[in-house]
């Protein structure tokens, strides 16, 4: 059966929806603590988050005084 589009689609409509088909890296996740992008099943590597709670303590560069 064969099925065609009633109208062709705008490149704006087109590109509208695929707004949402971004690529991010399979495996990949945002940590909800941070915004970095970590491997999921991983502990962030920036702030030491995982699953919502602080699993590891990460080692700042800061200047203590
Ligand atoms: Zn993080």
């Amino acid at each position: 059966m064969p099925i065609c589009p009633p109208r062709r689609i705008s490149k704006t409509r087109k590109r509208k929806r695929r707004t949402h088909d971004k690529i991010v890296m399979p495996g990949m996740n945002v940590c909800p603590n941070c915004g970095e992008v970590t491997l999921s099943h991983t502990v962030c590597r920036s702030c030491g988050f995982y699953d919502g709670k602080q699993v590891k303590t990460i080692k700042e560069k800061k200047k203590e005084e």
